[in-house]
């Protein structure tokens, strides 16, 4: 458990500055009709977070690795929606729990 711990304190480290998920390590991605789903960022804590999950779960959840090499059918940004998120997407980040 202690390496662990100190493997997630690097990869979060190594994570911070990350232009995909601001050191989330996950980043929402759209379909084309502007559905959203939270995907496993590029990033070391991406790959982390990726790794721990098993095969089927992987396989549903979209890899920013492969949406940035042109090989998913997901994209960075919402075809609809340049800046604001939709309360869908803040949920979806966030967690239904914490809206007010
Ligand atoms: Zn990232």
């Amino acid at each position: 458990m202690r390496r662990l711990d100190a493997d997630l304190q690097r990869v979060m480290r190594e994570s911070r500055d990350c232009p995909f998920c601001e050191g989330n390590g996950q980043r929402l991605v759209f379909d084309r009709e502007g559905r959203s789903v939270t995907a496993h960022c590029a990033c070391s804590y991406g790959r982390w977070m990726r790794n721990l999950v098993d095969y089927e779960l992987r396989l549903r959840i979209p890899d920013v690795t492969e949406i940035l090499a042109g090989r998913s059918p997901w994209q960075l940004e919402s075809p609809e929606d340049e800046g604001s998120l939709s309360r869908a997407q803040v949920e979806a980040i966030f967690g239904r729990s914490t809206w007010p």
